[in-house]
C-alpha cells in the first residue's frame, strides 16, 4: 500500500490498460481492463486531498471523491465503496461511461502538468470489487409504507428514483415499454462501453430490494397516465427523449439511410441474442459496407465504433464543426480514431445520391463563424469545392427531441417548455399535474447518465416530501 497521499509528483497517471485495437475491433467486449487492488490504491494515492475539491464540485452527484480516494489508498475498500455508494446509485456505471474529461477528472487540480487522478477507473473498481466481495446488498426498507409510487421509464433516472423510494418503504412499480430494464443503458449505449451484465446485475438487485417491474407496458393511448394516477399515490415520468432529429436534404428518403437509435438498438439486441429481422436482412448491419455517420455526439461515436466491430469496409464520420467543438467525449473520439474511423471535420451533407438505395453522400465543407447567442461559434458554408463519399449505409446521429408527451399520455394539462421537455419544479420536481413528477432527459433534454441519476434521486426526495405532507394533511383532516 502507498504510505501517504499526494503522490502525483512521483507516481505518474496510469489509466487502466486498453485491449489492443485488433482485439477491440473483433468483438463487443469493454475495451478497458479493470484496476487490481494495488493499481487502484496507487492511483488513488496521487490525490492531493484538496480542501475545496474541484473534482467533486464538477461531479453532478457531488461525490465525496477525495475521501473515497483516501480510503482506497489505505486499502479500506469496503468503507470506500460505501462512501461512493452513498451519493451514487450506480457508481460502477458512471465510472465506465461518464465523460470524466469534462467532469470530475477534467477539473482535477493535478491536471496541469501531471495529469489528473483517474477518478472514474477507481470508482468503477470499488463497486465491481464490492459486488465480488458480496458487499453490495439490496437496500431494504426499515418499515413498509402503505403507499405506492408508479414510475414510467426504467432508465437511469427511473431506476435511481425507484431505489431511493423503495428504501423509504414505498411500494414501487416501474413501467417500461421495452422488454428489459435499463433504458438507454441497455438499448442505446453499446457493450464496448458498458457490458450488459453490469446493467442486469443492478436490475436483479432492485428486484431483490422489492422494486416491481412491468415490462412491455407502454403508458400512452392503451394505458393512459390518468389510470396510473388512480393506481398510485404519486407518479414519476422518466421517459427520456427519443424523437430523432432529421436531415432535410435531397435523397434523404433513399434506402440505406437510417436513424442512429434504430441501428444501435438492433446491434444491442443482436448482442443480447435476440432475433432482429432488420439486422438479418442487412438493413441495419454495417458488415462489408462503406458506412458514413453524420453527427458529432456520443451517439455518433457509438455508431462509428459499432460499424467497425460489425466488419464495415470503411467508416467515416461527418461533423459540421471541428474537433475542438465536438459535443462527444474527447476520449471516445480518440478511441474511434484508434479503431480506424476517419473523421471529416467541418463538413456537412448536402445531398444523398443513389437510385433506390444510397450509394454516396455529397458534402460541402464548412467554416466556423462568429459566436451566436449561446456563445458557440456559428457554422457557415466554406468557399471550397463539394466532395463525395461512397456509402452503402448512412446513419443519422443528429440528436433527439422529446415526443409530444401531453398528447401521447392523454394529458393536455401537462405543461412543456418551448423545447417540448416537461416543465418540472426545480426543487420538488413536480410537473403541472399534482402528484406527477418528472426526471432525467425528459426534463433536461438529451443529457448524461450521471445527470439522470442525480435527477432521479432528487425527484425521489421531492416525491417523499410530497407524500409526507399529503399524509400529514389527511391525518389533520381526520382529527
Ligand atoms: P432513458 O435512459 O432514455 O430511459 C427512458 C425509459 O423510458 C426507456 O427505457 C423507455 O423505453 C421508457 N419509456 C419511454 N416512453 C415510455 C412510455 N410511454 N411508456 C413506458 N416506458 C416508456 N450518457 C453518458 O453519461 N455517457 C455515455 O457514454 C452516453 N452514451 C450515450 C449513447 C447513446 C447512443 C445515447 C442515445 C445516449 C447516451 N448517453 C450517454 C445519454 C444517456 O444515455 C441518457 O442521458 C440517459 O440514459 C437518460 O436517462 P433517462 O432515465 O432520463 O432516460
Ligand atoms: Fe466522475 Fe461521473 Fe463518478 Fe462523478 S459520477 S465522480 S463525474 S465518474
Ligand atoms: Fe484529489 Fe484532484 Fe479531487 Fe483535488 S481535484 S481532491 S487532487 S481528485
Amino acid at each position: 500500500m502507498p504510505d501517504r497521499m499526494l503522490q502525483f509528483v512521483s507516481l505518474p497517471q496510469q489509466p487502466p490498460d486498453k485491449r489492443s485495437v485488433a482485439e477491440r475491433r473483433a468483438d463487443f467486449r469493454e475495451i478497458y481492463r479493470r484496476f487490481d487492488a494495488p493499481e487502484a490504491a496507487h492511483q488513488a494515492s496521487r490525490c492531493s486531498q484538496c480542501g475545496v475539491p474541484f473534482c467533486a464540485v464538477h461531479c453532478p452527484l457531488g461525490n465525496d471523491i477525495p475521501d473515497w480516494l483516501k480510503l482506497t489508498a489505505e486499502g479500506r475498500l469496503e468503507e470506500a465503496y460505501e462512501l461512493s455508494a452513498a451519493t451514487n446509485n450506480f457508481p460502477e456505471i458512471c465510472g465506465r461511461i461518464c465523460p470524466q474529461d469534462r467532469l470530475c477528472e477534467g477539473n482535477c487540480v493535478i491536471e496541469k502538468g501531471y495529469e489528473s487522478v483517474t477518478i472514474g477507473a477507481v470508482e468503477r473498481y470499488l463497486t465491481d470489487n464490492a459486488f465480488e466481495q458480496g458487499w453490495v446488498r439490496p437496500r431494504r426498507p426499515a418499515r413498509e409504507r402503505q403507499l405506492s409510487v408508479g414510475i414510467v421509464g426504467a432508465g437511469p433516472a427511473g431506476l435511481a428514483a425507484a431505489e431511493e423510494l423503495r428504501a423509504q418503504g414505498y411500494s414501487v412499480i416501474v413501467y417500461d415499454r421495452h422488454d428489459r430494464v435499463g433504458g438507454l443503458l441497455i438499448y442505446g449505449i453499446p457493450n464496448f462501453k458498458l457490458e450488459k451484465e453490469i446493467v442486469g446485475r443492478r436490475a436483479a438487485l432492485l428486484e431483490k430490494q422489492g422494486v416491481q417491474f412491468r415490462l412491455n407496458t407502454a403508458i400512452g393511448p392503451d394505458f393512459p397516465l390518468a389510470e396510473l394516477r388512480r393506481r398510485h399515490a404519486a407518479v414519476l415520468l422518466a421517459t427520456g427523449v427519443y424523437q430523432p432529429r432529421d436531415l432535410a436534404a435531397p435523397g434523404s428518403g433513399l434506402g440505406g439511410i437510417v436513424p442512429a437509435l434504430d441501428y444501435l438498438i438492433a446491434a444491442n439486441r443482436v448482442g443480447l441474442g435476440d432475433a432482429v429481422p432488420a439486422f438479418e436482412s442487412g438493413l441495419l448491419d454495417g458488415r462489408g459496407k462503406r458506412v458514413v455517420v453524420i453527427g458529432g455526439g456520443d451517439t455518433a461515436m457509438d455508431c462509428v465504433r459499432t460499424a467497425v466491430r460489425q466488419g464495415a469496409r470503411s467508416v467515416a464520420c461527418l461533423y459540421r464543426r471541428d474537433r475542438a467543438n465536438m459535443p462527444g467525449s474527447a476520449r471516445e473520439v480518440a478511441n474511434a480514431e484508434d479503431e480506424g474511423v476517419k473523421f471529416v471535420w467541418l463538413a456537412t451533407p448536402k445531398a444523398f445520391l443513389g437510385r433506390s438505395e444510397v450509394s454516396a453522400v455529397q458534402g460541402v465543407h464548412m467554416r466556423l463563424g462568429l459566436p451566436d447567442a449561446s456563445g458557440r461559434q456559428s457554422v457557415e458554408t466554406a468557399d471550397a469545392p463539394p466532395f463525395r463519399l461512397s456509402a452503402e449505409l448512412v446513419i443519422k446521429a443528429l440528436g433527439f427531441d422529446p415526443e409530444d408527451l401531453p398528447a401521447h399520455l392523454g394529458e393536455p394539462e401537462l405543461a412543456v417548455t418551448r423545447w417540448g421537455t416537461l416543465k418540472a419544479h426545480h426543487r420538488s420536481f413536480m410537473t403541472s399535474l399534482p402528484g406527477v413528477f418528472a426526471a432525467g432527459d425528459i426534463v433536461r433534454g438529451a443529457s448524461l447518465v450521471v445527470w439522470a441519476i442525480r435527477d432521479g434521486r432528487d425527484a425521489a426526495a421531492g416525491i417523499h416530501a410530497f407524500l409526507e405532507s399529503e399524509t400529514a394533511a389527511l391525518a389533520v383532516a381526520a382529527e
